[in-house]
């Protein structure tokens, strides 16, 4: 039996243990996927042990995603994000550190395209520079859309943009003429999270020509779905980034095609 697992502090509520046992059930894959919360300076610490255990891989959440750098061998995108979120074990050459990706960004993009959305050539405004703006804005530069990066504090979305290709970076103040130009727009602030009446950006500002992805998953329908939905756009929930982050994970380590509508199936059934 391959064991999987995740690495985070606190990890009680993941929704990663039933997405991907359900991935495992649907293929026939003989394997758990197990939670762990190590102490807070111990995440190197937990990757070496996990590989000495014989762990198939790793996925890394708060407050981990940086701290596992020095502890793998990060993949192109993953370094340029500066986080991690899932690391491979296998097969690992002896002295050598297990390959790190960032799959948050994969599933930015994946999310888009399987709602038939095109990132090529596209305006995109990314809101925040948190964890999830900086896979957001990488994951939309990558896929050819020109990125702006507005945040509530500016000189963190000026810095992403700095390091993201053809970005731009700013506050809020120029948020609304922003969104009404662009073609896609990515909530990656937690606001409309704890406070569900909340929206990042207000409904005089959403189109039609919007496609909308909110990585706030909880609620699924944040406020800023239904308002962008009201006005005609595309929308994407936050599940749907979830999910594809792990299916991206999933592919990496088992080499085979995730059941895709059945890790979704047990992520929303958790969601409800
Ligand atoms: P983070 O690193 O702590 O960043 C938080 C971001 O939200 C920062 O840009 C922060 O701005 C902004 N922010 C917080 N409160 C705000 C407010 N009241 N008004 C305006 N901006 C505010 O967090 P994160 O890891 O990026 O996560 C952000 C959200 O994405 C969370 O809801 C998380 O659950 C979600 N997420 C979803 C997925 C998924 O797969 N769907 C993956 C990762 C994260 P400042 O820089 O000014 O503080």
């Amino acid at each position: 039996m391959d064991v999987y697992g995740l690495i985070g502090n606190p990890v009680e509520h993941s929704l990663s243990p039933p997405m991907h046992e359900a991935g495992y059930e649907a293929l026939g894959i003989d394997a758990r996927y197990v939670t762990f919360e190590p102490e807070a300076d111990a995440a190197a610490a937990a990757v070496a042990g996990a590989a000495d255990l014989g762990v198939a891989g790793l996925n890394v959440t708060v407050p981990f995603k940086r701290d596992v750098l020095d502890a793998v061998d990060a993949a192109p995108l993953a370094d340029r994000i500066g986080a991690v979120n899932t690391i491979d074990f296998g097969p690992v050459r002896a002295g050598d550190h297990p390959r790190g990706h960032n799959t948050d960004a994969a599933g930015v993009k994946r999310a888009f395209s399987h709602h038939g959305v095109a990132l090529e050539g596209r305006d995109a405004v990314v809101v925040g520079a948190g964890g999830a703006g900086r896979a957001a804005a990488f994951a939309l530069a990558d896929a050819g859309a020109a990125v702006h990066v507005a945040n509530r504090t500016a000189e963190r979305a000026v810095d992403l943009a700095e390091a993201v290709p053809g970005a731009t970076g700013g506050g809020l103040g120029d948020l609304g003429d922003r969104v009404a130009g662009a073609d896609v727009l990515v909530n990656a602030t937690s606001v409309g999270m704890d406070e569900p009446e909340a929206t990042p950006v207000p409904a005089a500002h959403l189109h039609g020509d919007l496609a909308v992805l909110d990585a706030v998953y909880a609620p699924i329908e944040t406020r800023l779905l239904r308002e962008a939905a009201d006005a005609g756009a595309t929308t994407v929930d936050g599940a749907w980034m979830l999910l594809f982050q792990g299916v991206e994970a999933f592919e990496i380590w088992t080499g085979r095609e995730a059941p895709v509508d059945a890790m979704n199936a047990a992520l929303r059934a958790e969601l409800k």
